[in-house]
C-alpha cells in the first residue's frame, strides 16, 4: 500500500466521501495490503452503528416466471430450459411460519415479474403475512411496476422494497437489458419507493459484463444521491443458458473491496454479504462480514423449489432445508466473531417506529 491509499483510505473514513480520481487510483490501485486497511476502517464503522450484530432475512423465492429478458439472468423469459414454478399464498405462508419458528423477523419475498400476481394477489399475500407475524417486516422485490400498485402494497403492509439499480450509467444499462427496459423507469421505480415510505434496497452486480471502473464510481455517487436504506452488491456470475454465458464472472475481491469502500460511504446503511458472495467464493459471506457488511439473507424458500430460482449458475444452498441454512449461517458468522440478531433489523433511520 502506499502513502495515497493509505490517505485514500483515511480520507473516505472520516469524510464518507472522495472525489472521482482518488476514488478510480483507490480501486485500480488496490493490493492486498489497502484492502486489510480498508476492511479495519470500515469495521470501525460497523461496530459503531451495528455492535458485532449481523441482521438475519428470509429469502423466499415464490416465483421463477419472468417477463423480463435481462441479457444476464437465469430466469430471463427465453431461456427455455428454466424449470417454471410459482408457489401459491398457503405455500408461502408456511415458509415464513417456518421462518418465525427458526428466529426470523423479516421475509423477503423475491420474484421475477410474473404479472400473475395481481396488485390484489400481492396485497392480499403481504397482508396475511403481517397479520400472521405482526412482529416481523415484509420487503418485497418484484422488480418494475407503477406507483399505484407499490402504494397498494405499502398500504396493505409492505415495509421495504430491493430493487437493484444495476448500473447507474445509462449507456451501460442498455448493454445488459433488452430495449423494451430502460433505466429512466428503473430509477423512477426507486424514487417512487423512497416517496412512497418504503425502506428501500437498491445495488449493483459487480464486474457485470462492460463494466469499468468508471461505472462502479458513477454507481457510488448514484448511491450517495439516492440515498437507500440497504445496498445488496454481488459478483455478476454467467449462466450457461443466457448470452452472457461466456463472459466472465465477476470476483469475490472486488466485490469484498467494494463492500469496504461502501461501509465507509454509508456508515448506516445495510449491506448484505450476498448468496452470490458465497458462492464465488466458499467462504465469500464471512469474508462479507468482515469487510464491513452486515446483512445475510438465507434461503427459506421449500427444498423443492430451490433449484429452480437459479440466476447464475452454481448457486448454494439449493439442496438444503430452512433450518440446515439457519444453522449453518449462524455457525458462519459466530466463525468470524459476530452474532445473529434476532429482530427486525430495521435502517438506522425507521428504527424509532418499532
Ligand atoms: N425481478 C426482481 C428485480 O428485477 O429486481 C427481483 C429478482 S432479480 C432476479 C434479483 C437480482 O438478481 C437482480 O437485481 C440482479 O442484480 C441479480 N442477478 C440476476 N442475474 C445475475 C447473475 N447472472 N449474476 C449475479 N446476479 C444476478
Amino acid at each position: 500500500m502506499d502513502g495515497n491509499a493509505r490517505a485514500a483510505v483515511d480520507a473516505l473514513f472520516e469524510a464518507g466521501t472522495l472525489e472521482r480520481e482518488p476514488l478510480r487510483e483507490l480501486i485500480d490501485g488496490r493490493d492486498g495490503e489497502t484492502a486489510d486497511y480498508l476492511f479495519e476502517k470500515a469495521r470501525v464503522r460497523q461496530r459503531e452503528n451495528f455492535g458485532n450484530s449481523v441482521y438475519l432475512r428470509g429469502l423466499i423465492e415464490f416465483t421463477n416466471y419472468c417477463r423480463n429478458d435481462c441479457l444476464y439472468c437465469g430466469i430471463r423469459r427465453s431461456n427455455r430450459n428454466c424449470e417454471r414454478y410459482r408457489l401459491t399464498e398457503e405455500d408461502i405462508l408456511a415458509c415464513c411460519e417456518q421462518g418465525y419458528a427458526l428466529g426470523f423477523r423479516t421475509f423477503v419475498l423475491q420474484g421475477g415479474e410474473d404479472m400473475r400476481f395481481t396488485d390484489g394477489d400481492l396485497c392480499r399475500i403481504v397482508s396475511a403475512v403481517k397479520s400472521a407475524h405482526p412482529d416481523c417486516a415484509v420487503t418485497l422485490s418484484v422488480g418494475e411496476r407503477s406507483r399505484e400498485s407499490y402504494q397498494a402494497w405499502f398500504d396493505a403492509g409492505a415495509d421495504r422494497y430491493l430493487l437493484r439499480h444495476e448500473t447507474a450509467d445509462p449507456a451501460h444499462y442498455a448493454l445488459l437489458h433488452p430495449k423494451e427496459l430502460s433505466w429512466d423507469n428503473r430509477v423512477r421505480c426507486l424514487y417512487d419507493l423512497k416517496d412512497i415510505g418504503y425502506q428501500v434496497g437498491a445495488g449493483m452486480m459487480v464486474q457485470a459484463p462492460y463494466q469499468t471502473t468508471d461505472h462502479l464510481i458513477t454507481d457510488l455517487y448514484f448511491l450517495r444521491e439516492l440515498r437507500p436504506d440497504m445496498i445488496g452488491i454481488g459478483p455478476f456470475i454467467p449462466h450457461k443458458d443466457t448470452p452472457f454465458r461466456d463472459k466472465p464472472a465477476g470476483t469475490a475481491e472486488l466485490t469484498l473491496f467494494l463492500l469496504g469502500i461502501l461501509r465507509l460511504m454509508f456508515p448506516q446503511v445495510l449491506l448484505p454479504a450476498t448468496t452470490a458472495l458465497g458462492t464465488i467464493d466458499p467462504r465469500g459471506r464471512e469474508k462479507g462480514i468482515l469487510a464491513g457488511a452486515n446483512v445475510v439473507m438465507p434461503n427459506l424458500s421449500p427444498a423443492g423449489v430451490r433449484g429452480k430460482y437459479l440466476l447464475y449458475d452454481g448457486k448454494i444452498c439449493t439442496g438444503d432445508e430452512a433450518a440446515e441454512c439457519r444453522v449453518c449461517m449462524q455457525n458462519r458468522i459466530r466463525s468470524v466473531g459476530y452474532e445473529v440478531e434476532v429482530s427486525r433489523g430495521d435502517a438506522p433511520r425507521f428504527r424509532r417506529q418499532n
